[in-house]
């Protein structure tokens, strides 16, 4: 899949350098405390603290924050089947903390990582009877399962998240995910590494999908922490950051702006603060452009 990834560098104003913004949780402690307050800095700001980004139309249908449900397909041209692999086949992404059901399991390398980071950190408490049981699927096998499981259990080809790469489905070894300990330790921590439970219990009349305790989704941070601490999932995250343009949360040593603008075809935005930067669309009409600042 192809990311929406840049870097802003201001090395004069801030001093800060060109780092890992997507992969480094190193700033990001056991028990965050998170703090989050909604802004509209666009209005406090002056615009000579800003910088300027060009915006196109294609912009709304990549990157991590996109809306796929039961009205939202995937965009057409997104192809993530480029990236995902084979876990049976490639070894030396699976390690002891974890299986994997069988060898029609695929994930790209990268979403790999994440979880991986994840699964390490439970380890360390004890948790480690994780099952990878689906990962990415491209339209074919979704097909496949919509025909065999019914539309009660399974979604049409090209509208479920799977099929954007950007999920998982994740059990225990040892109980069912509702039960396990596994379960249990993902609901309550998988938003610090950047996944949130897509479909939960007291959510299914927004997300139209029954409750499912194994369906992580990758959205990235800050956007899962606010989620989790405001109890919102992803349909009313996009529609929260569409009514308050802007809003800022502070996650251990780093703080975060994250600003939502309307794209209409191409044309230049200006986003009143620096930093390092990451824009994704929502797949619906425009673009989340979220600003990082280390304090470390
Ligand atoms: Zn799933």
């Amino acid at each position: 899949m192809k990311k929406w990834f840049f870097c802003f560098f201001v090395l004069l104003l801030l001093g800060y350098g060109f780092n890992k913004f997507k992969t480094d949780m190193s700033g990001l402690p056991n028990e965050s405390k998170l703090r989050m307050e909604s802004t509209n800095m666009a209005e406090t700001n002056s615009q000579t603290d800003g910088f300027t980004l060009e915006v196109s139309q294609e912009m709304i249908f990549q990157g991590d924050l996109l809306l796929v449900n039961k009205d939202h397909p995937v965009p057409d041209g997104l192809n993530p089947e480029m990236e995902a692999v084979s876990l049976v086949r490639n070894p030396e992404l699976i390690d002891g903390f974890f299986g994997v059901i069988d060898n029609t399991v695929e994930l790209s390398p990268w979403m790999m990582d994440k979880f991986r980071a994840m699964v390490k950190d439970a380890a360390e408490e004890g948790v480690v009877h994780f099952l990878i049981t689906s990962g990415y699927r491209n339209e074919v096998k979704q097909e496949e399962l919509y025909r065999t499981k019914g539309a009660e259990l399974a979604l049409p080809a090209g509208y479920s998240e799977h099929n954007l790469g950007l999920s998982m489905d994740i059990g225990s070894s040892q109980a069912q995910m509702s039960h396990a300990p596994e379960g249990e330790w993902l609901k309550n921590h998988s938003w610090k590494y950047g996944f949130v439970l897509r479909y939960p219990e007291d959510k299914t009349a927004v997300t139209g999908i029954q409750f499912e305790p194994w369906h992580f989704r990758y959205v990235g941070l800050p956007h899962s922490a606010i989620m989790w601490e405001k109890n919102l999932v992803l349909e009313e995250y996009l529609d929260f950051l569409k009514e308050q343009k802007s809003v800022s949360t502070t996650i251990g040593e780093d703080n975060y702006q994250v600003f939502y603008y309307q794209v209409t075809g191409n044309h230049t935005i200006a986003v009143p603060v620096q930093g390092e930067y990451e824009i994704s669309g929502n797949n619906q009409d425009g673009v989340i452009v979220t600003i990082r600042k280390s304090a470390g």
